[in-house]
């Protein structure tokens, strides 16, 4: 029979964290309703939440650096080539797959044609971005002139006021990319140090499980964290009507990410794996209502990482080496709304598309994506550069800014989702070198503590 005690035993966490997401949902159309609270007093409410993505973000810094340099300095320079090849491999082509998805779904369901872009308000300014300046910006991230300065570097970050103005980017986060490249040329030097390097190797393991420890107490907080998270945002939200003239667009782009990751992203896992991919959707639960709340893949990582070695029980040497680079570069959400949103965009101004620009969408809809950072609204500013392409308005992305807020927490979670199957499909591409590392190697870093 059904074990239901053990099933709450072991998945008391996860309930605990839908409970609180619905509670939060009830909780917000309450006060909603009943209470009419100040700006300030709606901000009170928030902070419980606002502590939590404090915490998730506190731990970015040490995981990141902790899980590459021991991720790659426990393979040989030649295997981490090998895996780190078959991982980008697997980014560009679910990326590429996104975005053809998302334009054959908002080329048939056309959600632009029917309406007129002069119904929707269109306010605001946007910020100036270029494909050359976006494609310079991320090679210049990448080698970052002065380490601590890159633990608290520029990341574009946007923020959208109450009447939907996007207003300049400002200073938050970290650089991540350049903390990756860092850590992996740190890492493959360690690796081949022998002896001395052994001690650091060591070290950034030691830090790995006490940081990966602190997740663990910080997810016992996230229920009550997502609760008010989620209830500050109902209560925050004022234009509920934008939803319905938007709605062909919100379905356009949500049947795209459920077809992504119901479908393509399993079928893809099932052909290379052979193994059940909705157990495996099922694994990451926790990460993926994560990233659905707080709509920011680099804040999702520590919870990524913890289900993607716990659940799904993927090898260290993978997931340290995978999952940051991922949650970084593979974004096939945030690919597949770009090109919806840009055809959209040509939809509402009767702008036809001819193939050769239909073809610049998918590649600057994929630039774009990895482009964004993992934070909130990042797919918003690098959606310039797909429009400028084709010689759309930049400023029309303020059409479509008012509904960003909820699009965006989905595509965060299939981004988070596509990161994940990565590691998976990685691993078992990768178990040969594995298994004889196994028999040569006597650093063991993949021991679960
Ligand atoms: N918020 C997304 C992420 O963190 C990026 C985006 O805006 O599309 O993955």
């Amino acid at each position: 029979g059904w074990d239901f005690k053990g099933l709450l035993k072991r998945n008391w966490l996860l309930i605990a964290t839908i409970v609180s997401v619905l509670l939060g949902i009830g909780l917000g159309v309450v006060v909603r309703e009943y209470a009419s609270l100040s700006h300030l007093h709606k901000q009170y409410f928030g902070f419980p939440g606002e502590i939590l993505m404090r915490m998730l973000k506190l731990v970015i810094l040490p995981l990141i650096i902790s899980s590459m340099i021991t991720g790659v300095a426990a393979l040989d320079s030649e295997v981490s080539g090998k895996i780190g090849l078959r991982a980008v491999v697997y980014y560009f082509s679910t990326t590429i797959i996104a975005v053809i998805l998302g334009i054959v779904l908002v080329m048939t369901i056309k959600p632009g044609v029917s309406q007129e872009a002069e119904h929707i308000d269109r306010t605001g300014t946007t910020p100036n971005v270029t494909t050359v300046d976006t494609l310079l910006d991320l090679v210049r991230n990448m080698f970052p002139e002065n380490l601590l300065q890159a633990c608290f570097q520029q990341v574009t970050v946007i923020n959208i006021t109450k009447d939907y103005k996007i207003v300049g980017s400002y200073s938050d986060g970290i650089n991540v990319l350049g903390l990756i490249v860092f850590c992996v040329a740190f890492g493959l030097v360690i690796g081949k140090m022998g002896e001395r390097g052994r001690i650091l190797l060591e070290f950034f393991d030691a830090l790995n499980e006490a940081t990966m420890r602190l997740v663990q107490i910080i997810m016992c907080y996230m229920p009550v964290g997502i609760l008010f998270l989620i209830a500050a945002k109902i209560i925050e939200v004022e234009d509920w009507e934008i939803f319905r003239k938007m709605g062909l667009y919100m379905v356009t782009v949500l049947s795209g990410l459920a077809i992504h990751s119901t479908i393509c992203l399993p079928l893809i896992y099932f052909a290379i794996v052979r193994k059940n991919p909705y157990t495996f959707t099922l694994g990451m639960a926790q990460a993926l209502v994560t990233a659905l709340m707080i709509s920011s893949s680099s804040a999702t990582l520590p919870v990524t990482f913890r289900c993607a070695e716990e659940n799904l029980r993927i090898d260290k040497r993978i997931t340290r080496f995978v999952l940051p680079v991922g949650a970084t570069i593979n974004m096939d959400g945030t690919a597949l709304y770009e090109a919806v949103a840009a055809i959209f965009i040509a939809q509402l101004n009767d702008y036809s598309l001819d193939v050769g620009q239909i073809v610049t969408i998918s590649i600057t809809a994929t630039v774009a994506s990895i482009g964004a950072a993992g934070v909130p609204n990042a797919g918003l500013v690098t959606m310039v550069i797909v429009l400028t392409a084709v010689g759309l308005p930049a400023n029309d992305v303020t059409l479509i800014v008012a509904v960003d807020w909820l699009l965006d927490r989905f595509r965060t979670m299939i981004n988070v989702l596509g990161d994940a199957y990565g590691a998976g499909i990685v691993q078992k591409l990768s178990r040969r070198e594995l298994e004889r590392m196994d028999i040569t190697s006597d650093v063991d870093v993949t021991n679960p503590f």
